[in-house]
């Protein structure tokens, strides 16, 4: 993948990532090895669930306009696999904004878990400190953040982050919540940055390029091309979050086929970001 290196400097890869690749039909992803303690963090790919074409298979999205009970098949084996209630899972709807909220009561967790309901809509991303509630959002091509800080009080948050989210400044928001609200320090924040449409493939119009060079500089653009992790990356760093405390999986979902793309397939499934505190 072409990236404007300078903002990579740094910045861990591959190597905090362990594919996790379980017998047929069990959902594939993503263990993000370096969770801080008590936190941990999951990417999905697209491979190791029962929905059918074009959905195929492991979409975790009930909006994408898939059957129903394979959704919610899929979501099951997720949480199995990781040992949580499925019903305990909450997920927003997501909207593009730049929208952070906070998941904080115990009759809030588990919104958005056997459907599109959800108390949390709409937003795009969602902080929590409760244990045992896991939060999971949906993404094909826009790139998935996940922050957390370990210590007596652990904080996870899940953001989605495209290329609106983000001039919008969802991910500033995102840090902002956890510094200025849970107190934990930008040096004590691990930011996952999951599988994203890379530079490779996103093209966009003329004013879209421009918002970013205006927003982020010139990194952020490869010719009529974004790059939304080079974006996240810039304001996390602003953030004061250290670089090597960001890791980037680095796979494009649009030429990955392991990954949905919405660019590539239009109707398709979404795969997840979750994340949750033991
Ligand atoms: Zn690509």
């Amino acid at each position: 993948m072409n990236r404007n290196q300078s903002v990579y400097d740094g910045i861990n890869s591959y190597g905090s990532f362990a594919k996790v690749n379980p017998v047929f039909r069990l959902p594939l992803g993503w263990r993000f090895a370096g969770a801080p303690a008590g936190t941990n963090i999951f990417f999905t790919m697209r491979h190791g669930g029962v929905s059918r074409p074009p959905y195929e298979s492991l979409n975790l999205g009930f909006h994408v306009g898939d059957d129903h009970a394979r959704v919610l098949q899929n979501r099951t084996a997720l949480a199995e696999m990781h040992g949580i209630d499925p019903g305990g899972i909450t997920s927003p709807r997501q909207r593009h904004t730049a929208r952070v909220m906070l998941l904080e009561r115990d009759g809030q967790v588990g919104s958005g878990a056997f459907g599109e309901q959800s108390v949390f809509d709409p937003c795009d991303g969602l902080i929590t400190t409760l244990r045992k509630a896991p939060v999971l959002l949906h993404f094909a091509d826009c790139l998935p953040v996940v922050l957390a800080a370990g210590g007596e009080r652990p904080v996870v948050t899940v953001l989605h982050a495209g290329r609106k989210g983000l001039v919008d400044g969802v991910v500033k928001n995102g840090v902002a919540v956890m510094t200025d609200q849970f107190g934990a320090g930008p040096d004590s924040i691990t930011a996952a940055l999951g599988p994203a449409i890379g530079p490779c493939c996103y093209q966009v119009g003329v004013s879209i390029a421009g918002d970013f060079q205006a927003r982020f500089g010139p990194e952020s653009v490869i010719g009529a091309n974004v790059d939304l992790a080079a974006a996240a990356i810039i304001d996390l760093k602003s953030a004061g979050i250290p670089p090597d405390n960001i890791h980037l999986l680095d796979a494009c979902t649009c030429c990955n086929h392991d990954y949905y793309s919405y660019r590539r397939d239009g109707v398709t499934g979404r795969h997840g970001a979750l994340a949750w505190i033991e």
